[in-house]
């Protein structure tokens, strides 16, 4: 990790909350004033306890919503503009890259070809596949698998109501989270993918019979769903009906 360090510009690949603590992780290594501590996780220094509450004056971290905004770049070009002073660092953190339009990510091209000394990109991306080839071929690339049975609710709300049990009897919550994410035909299709590997992995590994076949169940049940997937403007309806005829343990 410490050589990696020195590669300005690196695109990591994972899910979001995992790349997120390794991230801080990352920029304790380089900010951290407790040289003998171990784990970082464990270290309260300064340095550590603003990086954890993303408020380091180094750090700038970009958390998009649906979508990079001009105005969110241009904080970047913001800081750029003032030099460093020697072995002086300043990272930007960008989450959810793959969220970049191309118009900002057009933008943000030169710099990431030679970005001015002492300054250091992180893009964070659960996809890498649909980050431009342009960008990717300016980073170091790495990647970190995600663990068998770990599911991304932070990126996936909806998630959570299918797989934590209890969440099955609340329809209002569902209902009220279904209406903020706004999701389309494509998000669906992936959530419902998502569900099934999940299931069917599941169904595989676990030991115990009643899991099993609760699993098969919701496998069946999936399959089912994906053969009439929702048409343009019918997600919300379409996943009232999962969720009001979701199999019960
Ligand atoms: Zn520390």
């Amino acid at each position: 990790m410490k050589n990696d360090s020195l590669v300005p510009v690196q695109l990591w690949e994972g899910d979001n909350k995992n790349l997120v603590e390794k991230t801080i992780a990352f920029l304790q290594l380089n900010f951290c004033i407790n040289k003998s501590i171990d784990n970082f996780s464990e270290c309260y220094c300064n340095n550590c306890r603003k990086l954890k509450s993303f408020s380091h004056s180094s750090v700038l971290w970009l958390k998009p919503q649906k979508s990079y905004s001009v105005d969110l770049i241009e904080q970047i070009f913001e800081k750029i503009q003032f030099n460093l002073d020697k072995d002086q660092k300043f990272f930007f953190v960008l989450e959810k890259a793959h969220l970049l339009t191309a118009a900002t990510a057009n933008k943000i091209l030169k710099i990431l070809e030679e970005p001015p000394v002492g300054y250091n990109f992180i893009l964070l991306t659960n996809n890498i596949k649909i980050i431009l080839p342009t960008i990717k071929s300016r980073s170091l690339i790495k990647q970190f698998p995600k663990a068998e049975f770990e599911i991304d609710f932070e990126e996936y709300p909806l998630l959570k109501y299918f797989i934590e049990k209890q969440k099955l009897n609340d329809p209002i919550t569902f209902e009220s989270d279904l209406k903020k994410l706004e999701l389309n035909e494509t998000d669906s299709l992936e959530i419902l993918n998502i569900l099934f590997n999940y299931f069917s992995k599941k169904q595989i590994l676990c030991d115990k019979n009643e899991t099993k076949e609760y699993a098969l169940n919701v496998v069946n049940f999936i399959k089912k769903q994906i053969l009439i997937p929702p048409q343009s403007g019918s997600s919300n309806l379409f996943w009232k009906n999962v969720y009001l005829n979701f199999p019960q343990k």
